[in-house]
């Protein structure tokens, strides 16, 4: 976590109280995002935050927010989230500021009990966490009414509408007197994001901390020409090489446990899977698993990855080229996190996924690198002879397995050892992902 230590909490007009708090939660100075935004927050201003995840952005928005309305009786507060995961940690972050003012936080997420969300909703609470979906079903039933909100945040607005919420997103915002504080946090401003900015929002201040196609400062970044049958084999050598902890990304369910059980076959057991159509205890055990070090490795979607607060991966692996550019952006800020030094490995097949990756080079500002010519060898199986000597698994520490691991399911084939690359063509490569360190 970058922090400024030019800038004291004490500085931004909090009261003694939520000071403590702070102090207590162990966050010695703000971070960028928290000096900015939380004055202009305060002050009850519209603030369009873009911000990548990891930079402290939760408590951007909740530690001003508790603060403002604190001491005030009704439901002044409505938190969007894009996952139930993210409706989580939102929620949990908002009871650690806000319970000691006696306010209370509902959380209402798809997979819960919608009736216990419905009893909690009627005890009148301070501040609502929710998903859109969720809180439409809600809103359809009369559960809830919205007409007194004074506060109303988007967290992660771009991915949200990446989702295909905003329909939903409209129905609520209809629901809200127009005369209210608008908070959107985004990591990306696609136009989406933008319309809907310019909807729900009056003059906003905006808090750019950082141009947004532009990923954490410490992430070393590999990109690895290769065909689908080989990307397994790539796979193996990374992780065994790699001591710390790994997000390893697919870009469908059935490829989170396939690839899971692959590995297993492989040899690598400390491996575990989340994908959306998980029951949500199965979900939370795996997220809860993988933080606590029972396992290594976890496979995910998007769309779960987004949802896992974990800040100290050591390496993020695109087994899958993301669909979308701005995914690339969000997954590689798994890594390279609270100032530790990231790593992140792209397989790209080549051909399928040229333009993806030309996407994500635009995308970053960066100059698109050339694929190899069909027929060449193409993927590099060492680490660029730049990072010399290689980082013994940097700061992040191995977690322990503590218990059996998972059963292998179907042997697979073993896959031939990828040949050593040219030197030419990781030159081009290196100067596609060596930016951000510079
Ligand atoms: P976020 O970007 O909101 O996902 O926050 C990432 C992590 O940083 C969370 O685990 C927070 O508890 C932690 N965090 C937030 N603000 C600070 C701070 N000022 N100092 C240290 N850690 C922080």
């Amino acid at each position: 976590m970058e922090t400024i230590t030019e800038i004291k909490w004490a500085d931004l007009g909090l009261s003694p109280e939520m000071l403590a708090l702070i102090e207590s939660a162990g966050y010695k100075f703000p971070s960028p995002v928290q000096a900015k935004t939380i004055p202009l927050a305060l002050k009850g201003l519209d603030v369009l935050v873009s911000s990548q995840t990891g930079s402290g952005k939760t408590a951007s928005f909740v530690i001003p927010t508790v603060e403002r309305f604190k001491g005030k009786n009704g439901t002044y507060v409505l938190a969007l989230s894009p996952t139930r995961e993210i409706a989580q940690q939102t929620g949990e972050v908002f009871e650690n500021f806000a319970k000691s003012f006696g306010m209370k936080v509902v959380v209402c997420i798809g997979g819960a009990n919608i009736n216990e969300e419905k009893e909690a909703l009627a005890s009148s609470p301070h501040i609502i966490v929710a998903t859109p979906g969720r809180l439409c079903d809600h809103l359809e039933r009369g559960n809830v009414w919205l007409d007194f909100i004074q506060c109303l945040i988007f967290d992660e607005a771009d991915r949200m509408l990446e989702m295909g919420f905003a329909k939903q997103i409209d129905l609520i915002t209809e629901q809200i007197p127009k005369e209210r504080q608008t908070l959107m946090l985004s990591a990306t401003f696609a136009p989406a994001v933008e319309k809907l900015a310019r909807k729900a929002m009056n003059h906003p201040e905006q808090v750019l901390i950082e141009k947004t196609t532009q990923t954490a400062p410490k992430i070393e970044q590999e990109l690895y020409w290769l065909p689908e049958e080989r990307k397994l084999t790539q796979l193996v050598r990374i992780l065994e090489r790699e001591k710390g902890t790994a997000f390893v990304f697919v870009n469908s369910k059935e490829k989170t446990y396939q690839l899971a059980r692959l590995l297993n076959n492989k040899g690598i057991q400390d491996v575990t899977y989340i994908h959306s159509d998980l029951q949500q205890e199965h979900r939370e055990l795996a997220v809860a698993e993988f933080k606590s070090g029972k396992y290594r490795i976890i496979v995910a979607t998007d769309v779960m990855g987004r949802g896992i607060d974990v800040d100290d991966v050591a390496h993020v692996i695109n087994y899958d080229v993301p669909k979308e550019a701005a995914d690339y952006i969000h997954r590689i800020g798994r890594t390279g996190r609270r100032g530790l030094t990231g790593h992140a490995s792209t397989f790209a097949i080549p051909g399928k996924d040229d333009k993806a990756i030309a996407a994500i080079a635009k995308l970053r500002g960066v100059q698109a690198p050339e694929r190899p010519v069909p027929g060449q060898r193409e993927e590099r199986p060492q680490y660029p002879k730049s990072r010399s000597p290689r980082p013994q698994s940097n700061n992040h520490p191995r977690p322990r397995r503590e218990t059996a691991p998972p059963k292998v399911v179907t042997p697979v084939p073993t896959v031939a050892p990828a040949p050593v690359k040219a030197e030419g063509f990781l030159g081009k490569i290196k100067r596609f992902f060596s930016k951000l360190s510079g």
